[in-house]
């Protein structure tokens, strides 16, 4: 089959699972926060691949780091480390609380293996009694069984029963609620620091440090998602570093990689040895081609003049929203940290989210939803502030437009 065999969004509907309804055009082409699609037409990317590219799209320094790598070694397998590997762990680990790295392959597996360690550690140091997680309602945490059954939206894990069982849910930054259900049989706590797919929502201040409180009162381990907060998103290195917390096992995806599937579970020493020999396992996790994109995209994201960036722009976008808020009736509020942000749609506009993306693509806007009742922004973390306002004139266009 060559590559010049011709396919458009009719394709999509003929070949593909039917699990996602993407949009009509097909972007072929990108640079920075710039996508073209088929036609050639051009759009401001405000979704970044959902908080993915961290950097924009072909970025000369992640294009280099891949193909410099792709000509010296792509796998090896588990059975051999690599370079890059190693190279990537060590400088999660000297930015970071973590002592130790597992490198999976996408956010669910390395939440995957949070969960396992968490319930392996606890087997092993109190006993099978002591194995229950709690969740927060709302949270997403990925797509495998166990992550649906530890997320808090019930549309992910129903139709896939039998359930797993010893899982609980508490309403987010509800620390009476929790205080409810935590005890000596809680295993893990596991909190998003800024809730993502559940509406862009941040911890509210001192409930990371009340949580972590009550992990230590009861002996859980307290997990951080931060696939989506992580890797700069929040204008910090890992959004928990605003707090005085730190938690026991942390995940990373989306962003760490830049675009190239790769995730990160760091721990501590005390729990990575529960994980000896043979316990869990990944073909393709710490692979050299995802290891070395990564080192490159932490080696730019973790740089004062990139972290203040992220503020600079956030402000910008926040003043941007606040002033279309005021003139179309369209958002209520602006809300969430660094270039994760939500506006949430008024009360006249409650469940259009998608109206509101859709509207915007067809000004040249690509937009996010987090639910349906909010607009989610998660672009690049060096998007151009020209790029910035002209996103802003086509938003205000295209709500004009959906307004009428
Ligand atoms: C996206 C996301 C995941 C799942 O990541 P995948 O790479 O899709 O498996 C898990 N947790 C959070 C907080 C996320 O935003």
């Amino acid at each position: 089959m060559s590559d010049s065999m011709q396919v458009g969004r009719s394709d999509f509907d003929r070949v593909m699972v039917p699990n996602y309804a993407p949009v009509d055009m097909i972007p072929v082409r990108g640079e920075g926060s710039r996508l073209w699609d088929q036609q050639g037409r051009d759009y401001i990317d405000l979704a970044g691949g959902i908080a993915v590219n961290a950097l924009g799209h072909a970025h000369p320094a992640l294009i280099e780091a891949l193909t410099e790598q792709a000509g010296k070694l792509w796998h090896v397998s588990n059975v051999l480390t690599n370079e890059p590997a190693l190279r990537l762990a060590c400088k999660l680990v000297e930015a970071t609380f973590a002592d130790k790295v597992f490198f999976a392959n996408s956010g669910a597996e390395a939440n995957e293996a949070a969960f396992k360690l968490a319930r392996r550690w606890a087997h092993e140091t109190t006993g099978p009694e002591k194995h229950e997680i709690i969740a927060c309602t709302n949270s997403f945490h990925g797509r495998t069984l166990f992550t649906v059954s530890v997320g808090g939206q019930p549309k992910y894990s129903q139709g896939f029963g039998p359930a797993l069982a010893g899982i609980s849910h508490v309403p987010y930054n509800d620390i009476a609620a929790l205080e409810q259900q935590i005890s000596p049989r809680t295993c893990a706590v596991v909190v998003e620091p800024v809730q993502g797919e559940g509406g862009v929502i941040p911890a509210a201040p001192g409930y990371l440090e009340a949580v972590r409180a009550l992990c230590d009162k009861h002996g859980a381990l307290l997990i951080f998602d931060e696939v989506q907060s992580g890797m700069g998103r929040t204008g910090k290195l890992f959004a928990y570093m605003h707090s005085a917390v730190q938690p026991d096992i942390l995940t990373s995806a989306k962003s760490l990689g830049g675009g190239f599937p790769i995730s990160a579970m760091l721990t501590t020493d005390r729990l990575a040895s529960h994980f000896g020999v043979g316990t869990h396992g990944s073909t393709y996790g710490g692979n050299p081609l995802g290891c070395a994109v990564a080192e490159r995209v932490l080696d730019i994201v973790n740089t004062p003049a990139v972290l203040a960036g992220v503020e600079r722009r956030h402000q910008l976008l926040a003043e941007g929203l606040l002033a279309i808020a005021e003139d179309l009736p369209v958002f209520a509020s602006v809300r969430g940290r660094g270039l994760l942000m939500g506006a949430v749609l008024s009360e006249p506009w409650k469940g259009q989210a998608r109206q509101v993306q859709e509207a915007a693509q067809q000004e040249g806007l690509l937009v996010l939803q987090a639910g349906p009742d909010v607009m989610r922004l998660a672009p690049s973390l060096i998007i151009p502030e020209a790029d910035i306002q002209e996103a802003l004139v086509r938003l205000r266009r295209a709500l004009e437009r959906l307004v009428k």
